[in-house]
């Protein structure tokens, strides 16, 4: 079965529809930092109320604990909807019920009770099996929204026919949440640039001493695999990095990080090495922060880094939260041709190629043979 996409719903005319959104968005104060995944739903909402569907729109913001949390309300993400679709009706947070992330079918059933059709816009959340991503399709008529599809088009079409030169930059807190994905492209891509904090226990794999820089022991052999392995040659690991002292001075060391100090940026050879490739890249793929860029000090890799993505002339796709807002912050958002609205989904979709919410529309009674 394929994936039923708007187009592939009953006649909207007239019908309710609950449409999942993924509305999980920063908010600091009551106040929403960053609206791209509200401002991203828009041309679904607008095709589904052009074909005359009255539209109610459900999500989860944050972690409550499967209880109403005042803290969680979604009432400034209603007040931002309702200034751009003021037809649209919206329910509270989803994760007020613990029916939701238990995937419990009374709850589904409570959800789409009185509503006719069913489609899901929220690629962020499609990689979990909770109640309104997964449970929906199975009882009524079903569709991937336009941003969910387009999410899936661009993401897969990236690791199934990436324009060559294709090259990968990875960065970001953890290795171990990103060694699928390195998994995933290595024999896809012809560059794959490492950064963040994750380069330390690519360091540490290699020989180097990486001080009091973040690492993680258990993946060390991980790394060594892949700096051993086959496509070994396409893996660039920094050769120098920016690191804060005892006394918080701040010095770039080439190679090895001495005691007490703690890399949290790529060095200056390193950022040069990293985007020379991105000049001539057919495709570039951009997923974690090259360093600590909340902090100005180290700031330098990610900026220099997403520059030379926005001024590329291939195809540019950034995915995760925090690189998504890196690019937001340095204003080179508009210069990129697609920036996920999904942190962990577009990570599970590259390492996996599929999702629960998407396995779950395909089953749908109307989805194409
Ligand atoms: P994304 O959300 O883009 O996938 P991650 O969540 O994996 O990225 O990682 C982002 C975080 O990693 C940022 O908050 C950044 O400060 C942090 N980070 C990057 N490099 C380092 C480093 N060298 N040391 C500590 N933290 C780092
Ligand atoms: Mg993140």
């Amino acid at each position: 079965m394929a994936l039923p996409l708007l187009e592939d719903l009953p006649n909207p005319s007239g019908k309710k529809v609950l449409l999942r959104a993924d509305f999980n968005v920063p908010i600091t104060n009551g106040h929403i930092d960053d609206d791209l995944r509200i401002t991203a739903a828009m041309p679904t909402i607008k095709w589904l109320e052009d074909h005359g569907a009255q539209v109610t729109v459900c999500s989860h913001l944050g972690r409550p604990k499967g209880q109403p949390d005042q803290k969680y309300s979604m009432e400034p993400v209603r007040q931002r909807l309702a200034a751009l679709a003021p037809e649209v009706e919206f329910m509270e947070n989803l994760r007020f019920d613990p029916g939701e992330e238990a995937n419990d079918p009374d709850f589904v059933d409570r959800l789409v009770e009185g509503f006719d059709l069913y489609v899901n816009d929220a690629f962020g959340a499609s990689h979990r099996a909770h109640a309104s991503i997964v449970g929906p399709p199975a009882r009524l008529p079903s569709a991937a929204g336009r941003l969910l599809a387009k999410e899936v088009d661009v993401l897969n079409g990236l690791v199934h026919r990436p324009m060559h030169p294709f090259v990968a930059i990875l960065g970001g807190a953890k290795v171990s949440s990103k060694m699928g994905v390195i998994e995933a492209l290595i024999d896809k891509v012809d560059q794959l640039a490492i950064g963040g904090a994750m380069c330390f226990t690519f360091m540490l794999a290699q020989g180097y001493s990486v001080g009091d820089s973040l690492v993680e022991p258990d993946w060390v052999e991980a790394c060594k695999g892949f700096l051993d392995g086959p496509d070994k040659h396409k893996l660039l690991i920094p050769n120098d990095v920016v690191a804060i002292g005892p006394d918080e001075e701040v010095q770039v060391f080439i190679g090895d990080i001495p005691d007490g100090w703690k890399g949290l940026d790529i060095g200056p050879s390193t950022t040069l090495a990293f985007i020379a490739p991105l000049e001539h890249a057919g495709t570039i793929l951009w997923n974690g922060p090259m360093g600590m860029f909340e902090d100005a000090r180290f700031q330098e890799g990610t900026v220099m880094v997403a520059e030379a993505v926005a001024d590329s002339h291939g195809f540019t796709v950034v995915g995760g939260g925090d690189s998504a807002a890196a690019v937001a912050k340095f204003g080179l958002d508009l210069r990129i041709d697609h920036v996920s609205t999904g942190g962990g989904a577009s990570l599970e979709l590259l390492e996996k190629g599929d999702l629960p919410g998407l396995a779950a529309l395909r089953e749908a009674s109307n989805a194409p043979a």
